[in-house]
Protein backbone atom coordinates (compact mmCIF):
# COMPACT_ATOMS: atom_id res chain seq x y z
CA UNK A 1 0.00 0.00 0.00
CA UNK A 2 3.12 2.22 0.80
CA UNK A 3 4.54 1.19 -2.46
CA UNK A 4 1.14 1.88 -4.50
CA UNK A 5 -0.79 4.58 -2.87
CA UNK A 6 -4.33 5.91 -4.09
CA UNK A 7 -4.86 2.37 -5.91
CA UNK A 8 -7.70 1.12 -3.60
CA UNK A 9 -8.89 -1.07 -6.28
CA UNK A 10 -5.62 -2.42 -7.03
CA UNK A 11 -4.86 -3.16 -3.39
CA UNK A 12 -8.51 -5.06 -3.41
CA UNK A 13 -7.57 -7.47 -6.49
CA UNK A 14 -3.97 -8.07 -5.18
CA UNK A 15 -5.47 -8.49 -1.70
CA UNK A 16 -8.13 -11.08 -3.25
CA UNK A 17 -5.11 -13.09 -4.92
CA UNK A 18 -2.65 -13.48 -2.06
CA UNK A 19 -5.14 -14.04 0.66
CA UNK A 20 -6.39 -17.66 -2.22
CA UNK A 21 -2.98 -18.66 -2.60
CA UNK A 22 -1.53 -18.49 0.67
CA UNK A 23 -1.42 -22.27 0.22
CA UNK A 24 0.57 -22.50 -2.74
CA UNK A 25 2.75 -20.27 -1.42
CA UNK A 26 2.95 -21.72 2.39
CA UNK A 27 3.93 -25.23 0.19
CA UNK A 28 7.05 -23.01 -1.64
CA UNK A 29 7.66 -20.57 1.05
CA UNK A 30 11.76 -19.92 1.41
CA UNK A 31 12.34 -20.87 -2.28
CA UNK A 32 9.45 -18.24 -3.34
CA UNK A 33 10.56 -15.57 -0.70
CA UNK A 34 13.98 -15.50 -2.19
CA UNK A 35 12.84 -15.61 -5.88
CA UNK A 36 10.88 -12.21 -4.65
CA UNK A 37 7.89 -13.89 -6.66
CA UNK A 38 5.13 -11.58 -4.90
CA UNK A 39 6.77 -8.09 -5.31
CA UNK A 40 7.81 -9.37 -9.10
CA UNK A 41 4.14 -10.78 -9.81
CA UNK A 42 2.53 -7.27 -8.12
CA UNK A 43 5.49 -5.00 -10.07
CA UNK A 44 4.44 -4.33 -13.62
CA UNK A 45 7.08 -4.64 -16.67
CA UNK A 46 6.74 -1.29 -17.89
CA UNK A 47 3.87 1.07 -17.43
CA UNK A 48 3.29 4.09 -20.47
CA UNK A 49 1.91 7.39 -19.72
CA UNK A 50 0.88 9.66 -21.95
CA UNK A 51 -0.93 13.19 -22.97
CA UNK A 52 -3.62 12.85 -25.46
CA UNK A 53 -4.35 16.16 -27.40
CA UNK A 54 -7.32 16.59 -29.81
CA UNK A 55 -9.81 19.02 -31.11
CA UNK A 56 -13.49 19.13 -30.38
CA UNK A 57 -16.22 19.87 -32.73
CA UNK A 58 -16.33 23.79 -31.46
CA UNK A 59 -12.59 23.86 -32.58
CA UNK A 60 -11.55 23.69 -28.82
CA UNK A 61 -8.20 21.55 -27.44
CA UNK A 62 -8.83 19.05 -25.12
CA UNK A 63 -6.45 16.75 -23.10
CA UNK A 64 -7.07 13.69 -21.91
CA UNK A 65 -4.93 10.74 -19.89
CA UNK A 66 -3.91 7.81 -21.93
CA UNK A 67 -2.04 4.84 -20.48
CA UNK A 68 -0.73 1.69 -20.79
CA UNK A 69 0.04 -1.40 -18.35
CA UNK A 70 2.12 -4.29 -19.65
CA UNK A 71 2.08 -6.49 -16.69
CA UNK A 72 3.03 -9.41 -17.51
CA UNK A 73 4.98 -11.52 -20.81
CA UNK A 74 6.04 -14.75 -18.94
CA UNK A 75 3.49 -16.92 -21.47
CA UNK A 76 2.91 -14.60 -24.24
CA UNK A 77 2.79 -11.17 -26.13
CA UNK A 78 0.64 -8.42 -23.57
CA UNK A 79 -3.30 -8.53 -24.07
CA UNK A 80 -5.68 -7.23 -22.41
CA UNK A 81 -8.25 -4.32 -23.24
CA UNK A 82 -8.69 -0.63 -23.68
CA UNK A 83 -11.02 0.75 -21.28
CA UNK A 84 -12.47 4.80 -22.28
CA UNK A 85 -14.33 5.99 -19.35
CA UNK A 86 -14.13 9.60 -16.85
CA UNK A 87 -13.56 7.31 -13.90
CA UNK A 88 -9.93 5.54 -15.25
CA UNK A 89 -7.04 6.08 -13.62
CA UNK A 90 -3.73 4.05 -13.12
CA UNK A 91 -4.76 1.95 -9.85
CA UNK A 92 -7.83 1.02 -12.10
CA UNK A 93 -5.75 0.27 -15.19
CA UNK A 94 -3.34 -1.50 -12.77
CA UNK A 95 -6.34 -3.62 -11.28
CA UNK A 96 -7.37 -5.02 -14.89
CA UNK A 97 -3.98 -5.70 -16.13
CA UNK A 98 -3.20 -7.93 -12.98
CA UNK A 99 -6.25 -9.42 -13.10
CA UNK A 100 -5.75 -9.96 -16.77
CA UNK A 101 -2.53 -11.97 -15.91
CA UNK A 102 -4.40 -14.79 -14.20
CA UNK A 103 -7.20 -14.74 -16.73
CA UNK A 104 -5.31 -14.89 -19.71
CA UNK A 105 -3.55 -17.72 -18.33
CA UNK A 106 -6.24 -19.70 -17.66
CA UNK A 107 -7.93 -19.67 -21.41
CA UNK A 108 -5.00 -21.91 -21.83
CA UNK A 109 -3.48 -19.72 -24.54
CA UNK A 110 -0.27 -18.26 -24.86
CA UNK A 111 -1.28 -14.43 -23.68
CA UNK A 112 0.55 -12.07 -20.96
CA UNK A 113 -1.43 -9.75 -19.34
CA UNK A 114 -1.76 -6.03 -19.79
CA UNK A 115 -4.54 -3.24 -19.81
CA UNK A 116 -4.99 0.71 -20.99
CA UNK A 117 -7.13 3.31 -21.28
CA UNK A 118 -8.09 6.81 -20.77
CA UNK A 119 -10.47 9.02 -18.67
CA UNK A 120 -11.71 10.49 -22.24
CA UNK A 121 -15.99 9.97 -22.25
CA UNK A 122 -17.55 8.66 -25.80
CA UNK A 123 -20.40 9.06 -24.55
CA UNK A 124 -22.11 12.36 -26.02
CA UNK A 125 -19.07 12.68 -28.42
CA UNK A 126 -19.98 12.85 -32.28
CA UNK A 127 -18.15 10.26 -34.55
CA UNK A 128 -15.76 12.99 -35.66
CA UNK A 129 -14.76 13.80 -31.97
CA UNK A 130 -14.14 10.08 -30.89
CA UNK A 131 -12.36 10.02 -34.19
CA UNK A 132 -10.00 12.57 -33.57
CA UNK A 133 -9.22 11.34 -29.82
CA UNK A 134 -8.62 7.70 -31.00
CA UNK A 135 -6.22 9.25 -33.50
CA UNK A 136 -4.39 11.19 -31.06
CA UNK A 137 -4.27 8.19 -28.39
CA UNK A 138 -2.84 6.49 -31.25
CA UNK A 139 -0.21 8.04 -32.16
CA UNK A 140 1.56 7.81 -29.27
CA UNK A 141 0.26 4.22 -28.46
CA UNK A 142 1.53 2.48 -31.60
CA UNK A 143 5.38 2.77 -30.11
CA UNK A 144 4.71 0.86 -27.67
CA UNK A 145 2.14 -2.46 -29.14
CA UNK A 146 2.33 -4.70 -32.27
CA UNK A 147 1.25 -8.23 -33.28
CA UNK A 148 4.21 -10.24 -31.52
CA UNK A 149 4.37 -7.94 -28.51
CA UNK A 150 1.31 -6.23 -27.04
CA UNK A 151 -2.45 -6.55 -28.54
CA UNK A 152 -5.01 -4.22 -26.78
CA UNK A 153 -8.70 -4.98 -27.34
CA UNK A 154 -11.75 -3.18 -26.49
CA UNK A 155 -13.39 -2.87 -22.95
CA UNK A 156 -15.93 -0.03 -21.32
CA UNK A 157 -16.49 2.76 -23.83
CA UNK A 158 -13.90 1.16 -26.37
CA UNK A 159 -16.26 -1.28 -29.23
CA UNK A 160 -16.14 -1.77 -33.23
CA UNK A 161 -15.92 2.25 -33.65
CA UNK A 162 -13.47 2.72 -31.01
CA UNK A 163 -11.18 -0.20 -32.68
CA UNK A 164 -11.74 0.92 -36.34
CA UNK A 165 -10.20 4.01 -35.82
CA UNK A 166 -7.62 3.13 -33.39
CA UNK A 167 -6.81 0.27 -36.11
CA UNK A 168 -6.87 2.68 -39.00
CA UNK A 169 -4.38 5.21 -37.32
CA UNK A 170 -1.80 2.24 -36.22
CA UNK A 171 -1.69 1.33 -40.12
CA UNK A 172 -0.74 4.59 -41.17
CA UNK A 173 1.94 5.68 -38.89
CA UNK A 174 3.17 2.18 -38.83
CA UNK A 175 2.66 1.15 -42.13
CA UNK A 176 1.64 -2.08 -40.89
CA UNK A 177 -1.30 -4.56 -41.82
CA UNK A 178 -1.02 -6.51 -39.19
CA UNK A 179 -3.47 -8.09 -35.96
CA UNK A 180 -2.35 -5.16 -33.21
CA UNK A 181 -5.73 -4.98 -31.75
CA UNK A 182 -8.63 -7.79 -31.41
CA UNK A 183 -12.37 -6.73 -31.54
CA UNK A 184 -11.57 -5.28 -35.39
CA UNK A 185 -14.16 -5.29 -37.87
CA UNK A 186 -15.32 -8.24 -39.94
CA UNK A 187 -14.10 -6.49 -42.93
CA UNK A 188 -10.48 -5.86 -41.78
CA UNK A 189 -9.31 -8.90 -39.81
CA UNK A 190 -11.73 -9.73 -37.07
CA UNK A 191 -12.89 -12.33 -36.16
CA UNK A 192 -16.82 -13.99 -36.28
CA UNK A 193 -18.47 -14.24 -32.93
CA UNK A 194 -15.61 -11.86 -31.05
CA UNK A 195 -18.55 -9.18 -30.55
CA UNK A 196 -20.29 -11.92 -28.58
CA UNK A 197 -17.49 -13.96 -26.69
CA UNK A 198 -17.98 -12.58 -23.33
CA UNK A 199 -21.64 -12.76 -22.28
CA UNK A 200 -21.68 -16.20 -24.10
CA UNK A 201 -18.54 -17.38 -22.57
CA UNK A 202 -20.16 -16.49 -19.53
CA UNK A 203 -23.06 -17.97 -20.20
CA UNK A 204 -21.17 -21.42 -21.29
CA UNK A 205 -19.31 -21.59 -17.93
CA UNK A 206 -22.48 -21.19 -15.77
CA UNK A 207 -24.27 -23.50 -17.90
CA UNK A 208 -21.55 -26.31 -17.58
CA UNK A 209 -20.73 -24.99 -13.19
CA UNK A 210 -24.94 -25.56 -12.62
CA UNK A 211 -24.54 -29.33 -15.04
CA UNK A 212 -21.82 -30.31 -12.33
CA UNK A 213 -24.47 -29.86 -10.06
CA UNK A 214 -26.98 -31.72 -11.39
CA UNK A 215 -28.70 -28.70 -12.37
CA UNK A 216 -29.80 -26.69 -15.66
CA UNK A 217 -29.50 -23.25 -16.47
CA UNK A 218 -32.92 -23.78 -18.49
CA UNK A 219 -35.58 -22.52 -16.88
CA UNK A 220 -33.75 -20.31 -14.29
CA UNK A 221 -34.69 -16.60 -13.36
CA UNK A 222 -31.87 -14.71 -14.26
CA UNK A 223 -30.72 -10.98 -13.18
CA UNK A 224 -28.30 -9.17 -15.36
CA UNK A 225 -27.05 -5.74 -14.34
CA UNK A 226 -25.16 -3.54 -16.83
CA UNK A 227 -26.62 -2.94 -20.73
CA UNK A 228 -23.36 -3.22 -22.65
CA UNK A 229 -21.38 -5.23 -24.66
CA UNK A 230 -21.19 -8.57 -22.48
CA UNK A 231 -24.98 -8.02 -20.70
CA UNK A 232 -26.23 -7.31 -24.05
CA UNK A 233 -24.53 -11.05 -25.03
CA UNK A 234 -24.99 -12.77 -21.90
CA UNK A 235 -29.02 -12.17 -22.44
CA UNK A 236 -29.19 -13.22 -25.55
CA UNK A 237 -27.50 -16.78 -24.85
CA UNK A 238 -29.55 -17.36 -21.62
CA UNK A 239 -32.41 -16.91 -23.74
CA UNK A 240 -31.75 -18.92 -26.17
CA UNK A 241 -30.57 -22.03 -23.78
CA UNK A 242 -34.26 -21.61 -21.83
CA UNK A 243 -33.59 -19.19 -19.07
CA UNK A 244 -35.60 -15.78 -18.63
CA UNK A 245 -33.43 -12.71 -18.10
CA UNK A 246 -35.70 -10.25 -16.14
CA UNK A 247 -33.13 -7.52 -15.50
CA UNK A 248 -30.20 -4.86 -17.17
CA UNK A 249 -28.97 -1.73 -16.15
CA UNK A 250 -26.85 1.55 -16.98
CA UNK A 251 -25.14 3.84 -15.26
CA UNK A 252 -28.47 6.01 -14.28
CA UNK A 253 -31.02 3.21 -13.98
CA UNK A 254 -32.18 -0.32 -14.27
CA UNK A 255 -35.03 -2.24 -16.12
CA UNK A 256 -37.24 -4.82 -15.03
CA UNK A 257 -39.08 -6.83 -17.40
CA UNK A 258 -40.84 -9.87 -15.98
CA UNK A 259 -41.50 -11.46 -19.68
CA UNK A 260 -38.08 -11.26 -20.09
CA UNK A 261 -36.03 -8.59 -21.47
CA UNK A 262 -36.82 -8.06 -25.27
CA UNK A 263 -33.08 -8.24 -27.04
CA UNK A 264 -34.10 -6.61 -30.18
CA UNK A 265 -35.48 -3.50 -28.25
CA UNK A 266 -32.04 -3.34 -25.97
CA UNK A 267 -29.71 -3.70 -29.11
CA UNK A 268 -31.99 -0.97 -30.85
CA UNK A 269 -31.25 1.53 -28.11
CA UNK A 270 -27.98 0.70 -26.64
CA UNK A 271 -26.35 -0.52 -29.88
CA UNK A 272 -27.78 1.71 -32.75
CA UNK A 273 -29.07 4.67 -30.99
CA UNK A 274 -26.61 4.73 -28.09
CA UNK A 275 -29.35 5.99 -25.73
CA UNK A 276 -30.30 5.59 -21.72
CA UNK A 277 -32.46 2.84 -20.83
CA UNK A 278 -35.38 4.73 -20.29
CA UNK A 279 -36.00 4.20 -23.87
CA UNK A 280 -36.82 0.65 -23.00
CA UNK A 281 -40.22 1.55 -21.73
CA UNK A 282 -41.30 2.91 -25.15
CA UNK A 283 -40.61 -0.47 -26.35
CA UNK A 284 -42.42 -2.73 -23.38
CA UNK A 285 -44.98 -0.62 -22.00
CA UNK A 286 -45.20 -3.98 -19.42
CA UNK A 287 -41.55 -2.95 -17.73
CA UNK A 288 -40.18 -0.69 -15.33
CA UNK A 289 -37.74 1.86 -15.33
CA UNK A 290 -36.05 2.54 -11.77
CA UNK A 291 -33.88 5.43 -11.32
CA UNK A 292 -30.11 4.27 -9.73
CA UNK A 293 -29.43 0.73 -8.73
CA UNK A 294 -31.53 -1.81 -7.87
CA UNK A 295 -31.12 -5.11 -9.88
CA UNK A 296 -29.79 -7.20 -6.88
CA UNK A 297 -33.63 -6.59 -5.16
CA UNK A 298 -35.16 -8.99 -8.09
CA UNK A 299 -35.86 -12.54 -6.84
CA UNK A 300 -33.23 -14.77 -9.18
CA UNK A 301 -31.90 -17.87 -9.50
CA UNK A 302 -28.84 -16.82 -11.07
CA UNK A 303 -27.05 -13.28 -10.84
CA UNK A 304 -25.01 -12.26 -13.80
CA UNK A 305 -23.17 -8.78 -12.70
CA UNK A 306 -21.92 -7.62 -16.27
CA UNK A 307 -21.36 -3.43 -15.64
CA UNK A 308 -18.11 -2.56 -13.70
CA UNK A 309 -16.10 -3.07 -10.95
CA UNK A 310 -17.73 -2.96 -6.87
CA UNK A 311 -21.08 -2.82 -8.23
CA UNK A 312 -22.51 -5.46 -6.21
CA UNK A 313 -21.71 -5.36 -2.44
CA UNK A 314 -22.50 -6.73 1.23
CA UNK A 315 -26.52 -5.86 1.59
CA UNK A 316 -26.85 -6.73 -2.15
CA UNK A 317 -25.23 -10.39 -1.55
CA UNK A 318 -27.70 -10.31 1.40
CA UNK A 319 -30.80 -10.18 -0.51
CA UNK A 320 -29.68 -12.52 -3.52
CA UNK A 321 -29.41 -15.00 -0.68
CA UNK A 322 -32.66 -14.00 1.06
CA UNK A 323 -34.17 -14.59 -2.43
CA UNK A 324 -32.44 -18.16 -2.86
CA UNK A 325 -30.34 -16.96 -5.33
CA UNK A 326 -28.16 -20.09 -6.18
CA UNK A 327 -25.40 -18.90 -8.39
CA UNK A 328 -23.30 -15.82 -9.12
CA UNK A 329 -21.15 -15.25 -12.11
CA UNK A 330 -19.08 -12.84 -12.56
CA UNK A 331 -19.00 -11.13 -16.54
CA UNK A 332 -17.21 -7.99 -15.01
CA UNK A 333 -14.17 -7.60 -13.54
CA UNK A 334 -14.22 -7.52 -9.55
CA UNK A 335 -17.99 -6.18 -9.89
CA UNK A 336 -18.07 -8.14 -6.17
CA UNK A 337 -16.70 -6.65 -3.22
CA UNK A 338 -14.70 -8.71 -1.11
CA UNK A 339 -17.17 -8.62 2.03
CA UNK A 340 -19.69 -9.46 -0.57
CA UNK A 341 -17.81 -12.14 -2.18
CA UNK A 342 -17.56 -14.17 1.14
CA UNK A 343 -20.71 -13.71 2.35
CA UNK A 344 -22.26 -15.52 -0.81
CA UNK A 345 -19.72 -18.19 -0.50
CA UNK A 346 -20.65 -18.90 2.98
CA UNK A 347 -24.19 -19.13 2.51
CA UNK A 348 -24.08 -21.68 -0.24
CA UNK A 349 -24.24 -19.57 -3.18
CA UNK A 350 -21.69 -20.88 -6.56
CA UNK A 351 -19.73 -18.08 -6.90
CA UNK A 352 -17.48 -17.72 -10.11
CA UNK A 353 -14.66 -15.17 -10.41
CA UNK A 354 -14.59 -12.31 -13.05
CA UNK A 355 -11.27 -14.00 -14.00
CA UNK A 356 -12.43 -17.71 -14.63
CA UNK A 357 -16.12 -16.69 -16.36
CA UNK A 358 -15.49 -13.76 -18.63
CA UNK A 359 -12.18 -15.34 -20.05
CA UNK A 360 -14.35 -16.00 -23.04
CA UNK A 361 -13.69 -12.67 -24.84
CA UNK A 362 -10.20 -12.37 -24.18
CA UNK A 363 -10.22 -15.78 -25.60
CA UNK A 364 -11.80 -15.46 -28.84
CA UNK A 365 -9.67 -12.61 -28.64
CA UNK A 366 -6.64 -15.15 -28.99
CA UNK A 367 -8.42 -16.66 -31.66
CA UNK A 368 -8.69 -13.69 -33.73
CA UNK A 369 -5.06 -13.24 -33.37
CA UNK A 370 -4.24 -16.97 -34.47
CA UNK A 371 -6.40 -16.47 -37.27
CA UNK A 372 -4.90 -12.93 -38.46
CA UNK A 373 -1.79 -14.93 -38.14
CA UNK A 374 -2.59 -17.64 -40.87
CA UNK A 375 -4.45 -14.83 -42.94
CA UNK A 376 -7.29 -17.02 -42.88
CA UNK A 377 -10.76 -16.84 -41.58
CA UNK A 378 -12.70 -19.04 -39.25
CA UNK A 379 -16.74 -20.00 -39.25
CA UNK A 380 -18.97 -18.83 -36.94
CA UNK A 381 -19.66 -22.12 -35.53
CA UNK A 382 -15.59 -23.06 -34.91
CA UNK A 383 -14.73 -20.32 -33.25
CA UNK A 384 -17.88 -20.58 -30.80
CA UNK A 385 -17.19 -24.38 -30.47
CA UNK A 386 -13.57 -23.70 -29.33
CA UNK A 387 -15.08 -21.13 -27.46
CA UNK A 388 -17.81 -23.47 -25.42
CA UNK A 389 -14.46 -25.92 -25.19
CA UNK A 390 -12.36 -22.96 -23.50
CA UNK A 391 -15.32 -22.20 -20.98
CA UNK A 392 -16.03 -26.00 -19.95
CA UNK A 393 -11.97 -26.43 -19.75
CA UNK A 394 -12.13 -23.36 -17.76
CA UNK A 395 -14.07 -24.39 -14.86
CA UNK A 396 -12.87 -27.83 -14.63
CA UNK A 397 -9.74 -26.38 -14.47
CA UNK A 398 -10.39 -24.50 -11.30
CA UNK A 399 -12.50 -26.79 -9.92
CA UNK A 400 -9.84 -28.98 -9.89
CA UNK A 401 -7.21 -26.68 -8.57
CA UNK A 402 -9.30 -25.75 -5.61
CA UNK A 403 -10.35 -29.95 -4.66
CA UNK A 404 -6.24 -30.16 -4.84
CA UNK A 405 -5.59 -27.64 -1.64
CA UNK A 406 -9.12 -29.17 -0.14
CA UNK A 407 -11.28 -25.55 -1.02
CA UNK A 408 -13.80 -27.61 -2.89
CA UNK A 409 -16.48 -24.99 -4.31
CA UNK A 410 -13.93 -22.32 -4.01
CA UNK A 411 -13.76 -21.21 -7.41
CA UNK A 412 -11.89 -17.89 -6.48
CA UNK A 413 -9.33 -20.12 -4.62
CA UNK A 414 -9.54 -22.32 -7.86
CA UNK A 415 -9.14 -19.58 -10.19
CA UNK A 416 -6.35 -17.55 -8.51
CA UNK A 417 -4.13 -20.92 -8.28
CA UNK A 418 -4.60 -22.33 -11.35
CA UNK A 419 -3.74 -18.90 -13.06
CA UNK A 420 -0.90 -18.28 -10.61
CA UNK A 421 0.35 -21.48 -10.95
CA UNK A 422 0.84 -21.49 -14.48
CA UNK A 423 2.80 -18.03 -15.19
CA UNK A 424 4.75 -18.16 -11.83
CA UNK A 425 6.30 -21.66 -13.32
CA UNK A 426 7.34 -19.90 -16.95
CA UNK A 427 8.42 -16.51 -14.75
CA UNK A 428 10.44 -19.07 -12.59
CA UNK A 429 12.12 -21.07 -15.59
CA UNK A 430 12.93 -17.56 -17.35
CA UNK A 431 15.61 -16.55 -14.76
CA UNK A 432 15.18 -13.40 -12.77
CA UNK A 433 13.64 -10.83 -15.32
P1 LIG B 1 -19.70 -1.46 -22.24
O1 LIG B 1 -19.10 -0.10 -22.26
O2 LIG B 1 -20.16 -2.07 -23.50
O3 LIG B 1 -20.90 -1.52 -21.19
C1 LIG B 1 -20.74 -1.21 -19.85
C2 LIG B 1 -22.11 -1.21 -19.20
O4 LIG B 1 -21.96 -1.04 -17.81
C3 LIG B 1 -22.98 -0.07 -19.67
O5 LIG B 1 -24.32 -0.45 -19.61
C4 LIG B 1 -22.68 1.02 -18.66
O6 LIG B 1 -23.71 1.97 -18.52
C5 LIG B 1 -22.54 0.21 -17.40
N1 LIG B 1 -21.65 0.90 -16.48
C6 LIG B 1 -20.38 1.32 -16.72
N2 LIG B 1 -19.88 1.93 -15.66
C7 LIG B 1 -20.85 1.91 -14.74
C8 LIG B 1 -20.95 2.38 -13.42
N3 LIG B 1 -19.93 3.04 -12.83
N4 LIG B 1 -22.10 2.15 -12.75
C9 LIG B 1 -23.13 1.49 -13.33
N5 LIG B 1 -23.10 1.02 -14.58
C10 LIG B 1 -21.98 1.23 -15.27
O7 LIG B 1 -18.58 -2.39 -21.53
P2 LIG B 1 -18.45 -3.98 -21.56
O8 LIG B 1 -19.78 -4.61 -21.59
O9 LIG B 1 -17.46 -4.31 -22.60
O10 LIG B 1 -17.74 -4.24 -20.17
C11 LIG B 1 -18.48 -4.49 -18.97
C12 LIG B 1 -17.58 -5.15 -17.94
O11 LIG B 1 -17.10 -6.40 -18.46
C13 LIG B 1 -16.34 -4.37 -17.54
O12 LIG B 1 -16.02 -4.67 -16.19
C14 LIG B 1 -15.26 -4.97 -18.42
O13 LIG B 1 -13.96 -4.79 -17.89
C15 LIG B 1 -15.68 -6.43 -18.41
N6 LIG B 1 -15.17 -7.27 -19.50
C16 LIG B 1 -15.43 -6.93 -20.81
C17 LIG B 1 -14.97 -7.75 -21.81
C18 LIG B 1 -15.31 -7.50 -23.24
O14 LIG B 1 -14.96 -8.34 -24.08
N7 LIG B 1 -15.99 -6.43 -23.58
C19 LIG B 1 -14.12 -8.92 -21.52
C20 LIG B 1 -14.01 -9.23 -20.12
C21 LIG B 1 -14.49 -8.40 -19.15
P3 LIG B 1 -23.56 3.40 -19.20
O15 LIG B 1 -23.85 3.20 -20.67
O16 LIG B 1 -24.55 4.25 -18.52
O17 LIG B 1 -22.15 3.86 -18.96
Amino acid sequence: IAKNPSEPEFHQAVTEVFETIRPLIEANEEEYKKQAVLERITEPERMIKFRVPWVDDNGQVQVNMGIRVQFNSAIGPYKGGLRFHPSVNQGIIKFLGFEQIFKNSLTGLPIGGGKGGSDFDPKGKSDREVMAFCQSFMTELCKHIGADTDVPAGDIGVGGREIGYLFGQYKRIKGLYEGVLTGKGLTYGGSLARTEATGYGLVYFTEEMLKCHDDDIAGKTIVVSGAGNVAIYAIEKCHQLGAKVVTCSDSTGWVYDPEGIDLDALKEIKEVKRARLTEYKNYRPNSEYHEGRGVWSVKCDVALPCATQNELFLEDAKQLVANGCIAVCEGANMPTTLDATKYLQENGVMFAPGKASNAGGVATSALEMSQNSERLSWTFEEVDSKLKNIMVNIYHNIDDAAKRYNKEGDYVTGANIAGFEKVLNAMLAQGVC
